[in-house]
């Protein structure tokens, strides 16, 4: 808890609080998320077995994984925050995410999906034929420090199913 609660806001620019304040924001998001769900499955389980418990687990489990989530969501999105050129924390956000097209493929697959056992196609193989285009792109995201102008370019690749459509066939 000392790595979210010990840092003053002094020292820190405006657009420094400012990205703060929006980490801190999306960090109380996923702590609410994750008791909700966390607290959610717990009160299914243990309501019937244990009627005064419940209450009491409900706000510890649900406070507990509040509060871890909260800091562990935080701790992750400060450290990718901070600039690693001159060290400024609540810097460094993406100010760009383009998205550029490299090639498409062709792509087809066969799955036996039974055997037909009566009717005219009796004793034949049912076939899937599944064909789509595998489609991929260079995804490429501008981080830039607010505090000392350093820009960084990540690049990664995407690939993408497209066009997916599928035909049974009979077969002997
Ligand atoms: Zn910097």
């Amino acid at each position: 808890m000392g790595l979210v609660m010990s840092e003053d806001d002094l020292g820190l620019t405006a657009e420094q609080q400012a990205r703060k304040k929006q980490l801190e924001l999306y960090s109380t998001l996923i702590g609410v998320a994750v008791a909700v769900v966390v607290s959610g499955v717990g009160w299914l389980l243990i309501r019937e077995a244990y009627p005064y418990l419940r209450y009491f687990y409900f706000m510890g489990v649900g406070l507990g994984s509040f509060f871890l989530a909260y800091v562990a969501s935080h701790w992750l999105m400060a450290a990718s925050a901070r600039c690693d050129q001159c060290s400024a924390l609540y810097s460094v956000s993406m100010t760009d995410k383009q998205e550029r097209y490299l090639s498409s493929t062709p792509r087809h697959r066969e799955v036996e999906a039974g055997r037909s056992i009566s009717g005219p196609n009796e004793g034949k193989r049912l076939i899937r034929k599944i064909s789509w285009t595998e489609t991929r792109y260079e995804v490429s995201k501008t981080y830039v420090c607010t505090s000392c102008g350093d820009t960084r370019v990540q690049r990664s690749t995407r690939t993408s199913k497209e066009n997916e459509h599928s035909d049974d066939v009979y077969r002997r």
